[in-house]
Parts: C-alpha cells; structure tokens; sequence
C-alpha cells in the first residue's frame, strides 16, 4: 500500500544538520506515526514521503521553507528581568511560554546580561536545512474517525 492522503504511516527516522549532528532520532523508541495529509510532520517530510510504502528507506532533504520556517528577527526580544517573577534563576535555555498577540508562544532564553533578559520565539531548527534518514514500518487506511480528527489514534497516536 502507497502513502497517500489519509494514510496512517509509521517510521523511524534520524534528523541530522548539515555538519552532520544528530539533532534528533526514533532509534530506540516507537516509530513515529501520523496521518498523513492532516499536516501532522512538516511539509517538505509529508511531500516526500507520498507514494512511498512500507519498507522504503529513503534520504529526504527539508529546506527551512517547507521545515521549520526561516528564522523571523522579530520574534528575538529583550524583556526586563522583572517579567520573570516567581523565577529565581534565569539562564540561557530555559523555555517559557509567553503570551503574544498570536497566540501562546514557546520562547527560549538566549541571554541574560543585567537586567535584561532575551528570548527567542524561533522555533530551535527554524532557518536549518534537515536531513531525515528514513524507513517507513508501516503503512494502513485511516479510519473515518481518524480522518475526522486528523490524527492518528492507538499505538503511535492519540488515546481518547
Ligand atoms: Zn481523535
């Protein structure tokens, strides 16, 4: 069976940079599933994987468009150290969530000098080329219930 749109597709990957750094991997745990055509992965992963099936390995390169977006400059910010209250140590690479006109937002803390602190609402591999070592496990029909949901549901999905 080919992946194609409502698909339930299981695989294990290995994401490297391109130095070569392993910034992620399923090796040792379940493979990660999805549904595919509900825009669970990033785009450029979903693309490439159509019409692939079980068993295919292949090597799949994501520019930062189709990844995790160009870095935006904008969300790179200098809050005073005071809107941390209730912290009593902020450091480099702590991640709040922080509440923006768009919605909540996941920022890292990249600097603290004084009393001000920066974060950033990148998104860690925003602006990165991707490489995906992949090899689909398996592939089956969604049910309707998953296509209304537009996740997957049992092993490797959602329980409810
Ligand atoms: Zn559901």
């Amino acid at each position: 069976m080919q992946i194609a749109q409502n698909s339930v597709v299981a695989f294990h990957y290995t994401l490297t940079n391109d130095a070569g750094e392993v910034l992620d991997s399923s090796e040792g745990r379940q493979p990660l599933t999805y549904l595919h055509g509900a825009g669970n992965i990033i785009p450029g992963l979903e693309r490439q994987l159509e019409g692939r099936a079980a068993g295919d390995k292949l090597n799949v390169a994501v520019s930062p468009e189709e990844g995790y977006g160009e870095v935006q400059p904008q969300l790179v910010q200098e809050v005073p150290r005071d809107a941390f209250q209730g912290v009593d140590n902020v450091e480099p690479g702590m991640q709040f969530q922080a509440d923006t006109q768009g919605g909540p937002l996941m920022v890292t803390v990249t600097k603290v000098e004084n009393d001000t602190v920066t974060v950033d609402g990148n998104h860690p591999l925003a602006g990165q080329k991707l490489n995906f070592d992949v090899e689909i496990t398996t592939v089956r029909a969604a049910s309707e219930e998953e296509v209304q949901h537009g996740h997957v549901h049992g092993e490797g999905g959602v329980e409810h």
